[in-house]
């Protein structure tokens, strides 16, 4: 399956975050991370989620669920309160048509982070959202896949303060 994804993420506390030489100065709150899997998407959703658990102490994961980071959000990820998944079927790229769709609706990217491949001068393929929870934060990207013609899902919402968000 190839597609996009986002994945939404909640820090509960302000993160310096060191990644291959550069410092990432993010203020406890609401992020988005924008990512697109030409190939796997489904295997990409549940990488990013493994990632998640690993830290995660009410999930018991062997030695063989650990991987290994590879891209800047896989530092970011361990270090989430809560986490959820929203992923598209899709042809093409998404991910920085989401990411200028949400800096005109006044998200601000994190400078450097995760745009490594971008050629559409985004900033950053992470941006920090001026919502107060996840579900919020999903529907920031509604009017997107709407737009778009994308149907969603959602495969996995991952807290214990947030109610079920349904697939
Ligand atoms: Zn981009």
């Amino acid at each position: 399956m190839k597609g996009g994804y986002a994945l939404l993420i909640e820090l509960d506390n302000d993160l310096v975050l060191n990644v291959k030489r550069k410092e990432f100065l993010l203020r406890r709150g609401f992020y988005l991370y924008s990512g697109s899997a030409l190939s796997g998407l489904e295997c990409r959703v549940k990488r990013h989620m493994r990632n998640f658990k690993k830290k995660n102490p009410i999930t018991n994961l062997k030695e063989t669920d650990l991987i290994k980071h590879h891209w800047h959000i896989d530092y970011l990820i361990p270090s989430a309160a809560s986490m959820a998944i929203v992923y598209w079927e899709c042809q093409f790229r998404t991910e920085c048509l989401l990411v200028n769709f949400l800096k005109e609706e006044g998200a601000e990217p994190i400078r450097g982070f995760g745009n490594t491949d971008c050629k559409s001068k985004c900033g950053g393929h992470l941006l920090k959202c001026d919502t107060g929870n996840i579900s919020e934060t999903i529907n920031l990207i509604r009017p997107f896949l709407k737009k778009m013609k994308l149907q969603e899902y959602v495969m996995f919402q991952s807290s214990t303060s947030i109610g079920n968000i349904n697939t």
